[in-house]
């Protein structure tokens, strides 16, 4: 949570070009999980130099306010509507430009671009390029292998979307089978904009798919997101360090949680260590004169905790399902039945899914004061 100032500011400097910081609202927030510094990313997005309604630096700001650590803006390649205002045979130049506004700030900009495709190719972002210009082919298939060949790590886009897959569930098609095969893709979207697709997941697992999660923001994130109370989805990676290598490595290894504001798609094995680093126990005592264990439980993440008691022992006064608001707490009173020294409290994570309708489960070992 940031002081009212800081909004007060933006509001009276927001139209004033130099003034380009400043997290207006709420912002997105995640603990680092053992091993790894948590990334909040956005590779997914628009601006004017493809189908997006905005400047690039308006990207930038939009980051800077709601806490993003590292963005992409992946233009199509092939679908370019507004090239007759804004022509750029260079189609580095979004990024060239988003680079520049971010100079001066905590924020990482990774190169990348939208391989743009009808169906069965569909549509996939390769980031951490070097130079968009040599992906635009012909052929898609020299797209991909020009892509692997500046080290891109390529994930398919919007895999259910319905202009492509009239039943809104993705088909791996034999194109993408051969680029996995080849080495040519190696993430898939499982929440973009709004859409989170369960078929992509299991694709994900089957096929041993980074997860990811993106905005595939055109117009403005407070339009699309603020306005409703939400957060954009993001993807966060689980990095050994800060920095855009680091991350490219993460990302490459599957290191990812796709967060969609209460809810959470990931491996189980980042998955719940991330649920895990979010909770923390600030209290436990027993009521005086009765075997109720009161657990205050505190929430560290921008996104409400959806749980559900796991536990061999019932609640006191309170449904088994409950949330724990982000970063705020919640009293859970627990009918152990006898006075314990140790308590084993097991919680399912109902907005968290570690594949297609599973929760994963978190315990701690509670010691009562
Ligand atoms: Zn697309
Ligand atoms: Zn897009």
């Amino acid at each position: 949570m940031k002081p009212l100032i800081t909004i007060v500011f933006f509001v009276i400097f927001s139209s004033v070009k130099a003034q380009h910081t400043h997290l207006a609202m709420d912002s997105l927030s995640f603990p680092d999980i053992p091993g790894y510094s948590t990334l909040i990313t956005d590779l997914h997005q628009h601006s004017v130099f493809s189908d997006g309604s905005v400047w690039p630096d308006i990207r930038v700001m939009e980051a800077l306010r709601e806490g993003v650590d590292v963005i992409s803006l992946t233009e199509h390649l092939e679908y370019q509507p507004h090239a007759a205002d804004i022509p750029h045979p260079d189609r580095n130049r979004s990024y060239d430009l988003a680079l520049a506004e971010a100079k001066d700030h905590d924020l990482m900009i990774i190169h990348g671009s939208e391989i743009t495709r009808n169906a069965p190719i569909g549509h996939s972002n390769a980031v951490f390029i070097t130079d968009a210009n040599e992906l635009l082919a012909e052929e898609a298939t020299t797209s991909f292998s020009n892509a692997k060949k500046q080290g891109a790590f390529v994930f398919w886009n919007h895999p259910a979307w319905y202009w492509q897959q009239p039943q809104g569930n993705p088909v791996l098609s034999d194109f993408q089978k051969a680029r996995i095969t080849a080495g040519e893709l190696h993430g898939i979207e499982v929440i973009n904009t709004t859409d989170y697709s369960e078929e992509a997941l299991a694709l994900a697992l089957e096929n041993d798919l980074t997860i990811m999660g993106t905005s595939d923001i055109h117009g403005l994130i407070s339009w699309d997101y603020e306005d409703q109370g939400k957060h954009r989805p993001v993807t966060l990676v689980f990095a050994e360090a800060r920095t855009p290598e680091a991350l490219k490595s993460a990302l490459f290894e599957g290191r990812t949680v796709a967060v969609y504001n209460e809810l959470f798609v990931g491996k189980a094995e980042y998955l719940i260590p991330l649920l895990q680093a979010s909770i923390s126990i600030i209290s436990s005592q027993y009521i005086e004169n009765t075997q109720i264990l009161r657990v205050e439980l505190h929430n560290a993440s921008s996104s409400d905790l959806l749980l559900e008691n796991a536990m061999e022992y019932n609640f006191y006064s309170s449904s088994p399902v409950f949330t724990i608001p982000a970063g705020g707490t919640y009293t859970l009173q627990i009918k152990t039945l006898e006075e314990m020294d140790s308590v084993t409290l097991k919680l399912r994570a109902l907005g968290a899914y570690t594949a297609p309708r599973i929760h994963p489960e978190i315990s701690w070992e509670i010691t009562p004061e």
